[in-house]
């Protein structure tokens, strides 16, 4: 038997299905919204439906965005010829906020992984060996995470940037090894960039 109404208790399974969300955490989060007036949840609930809505890749650098190309490939200022290739969305929110890379990004939306069946056909490879064809790439920085996957992504596209002519460059390894970008201090982050090493 459930514990609450049937309306909470879809409200509370609904929660259930985030990450890192238990039982608990759930209900707290449903109760709470109980305790919302209207205008309150239709903000919430509007705002869940807009992101669905209007949130899509840039067709450049494959970063999420509202609009395309995203704010950073639009921006005149930022140098095109350096890409700074990352795993995920969040990842380059993390080197954005170090203010230090000028360059443009490359998400590859995930890192090569044999053991959970993630091959290079299966993230951005092909979408950014497109962006190196017109010659006008002078630096491709990994930034991808230190972790086994993260490691063995940055080999693979060493092994096929490398003979373009291009020079590949990974970022040094200040950020802890096995942790996230996103979760590491602007100020390592800024370090890890700075000392970054030709593969
Ligand atoms: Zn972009």
């Amino acid at each position: 038997m459930s514990e609450y109404a049937p309306s909470i208790e879809k409200l509370i399974e609904s929660f259930e299905k985030l990450p890192s969300i238990g039982h608990k955490t759930a209900a707290r989060l449903a109760f709470h919204i109980l305790d919302w007036n209207e205008e309150e949840t239709n903000q919430f609930v509007s705002s869940i439906i807009d992101a669905k809505k209007n949130i899509k890749y840039c067709s450049q650098c494959y970063n999420i965005t509202d609009l395309d190309p995203c704010p950073i490939c639009a921006n005149e200022k930022r140098d095109k010829s350096i890409i700074c290739v990352v795993e995920d969305v969040r990842d380059v929110a993390a080197m954005e906020r170090t203010h230090e890379f000028k360059g443009v990004y490359h998400v590859l939306h995930g890192s090569i992984s044999p053991m959970n069946g993630v091959g290079p056909d299966d993230i951005k490879i092909k979408e950014l060996l497109a962006r190196l064809m017109d010659n006008s790439i002078k630096e491709i920085i990994i930034a991808t995470n230190p972790r086994v996957e993260g490691e063995a992504t940055a080999m693979y596209l060493s092994k096929i940037i490398k003979p373009l002519g291009i020079p590949v460059t990974r970022i040094a390894h200040g950020i802890p090894v096995g942790g996230d970008l996103e979760y590491t201090d602007e100020i390592t982050l800024t370090k890890a960039l700075e000392g970054r090493r030709e593969m």
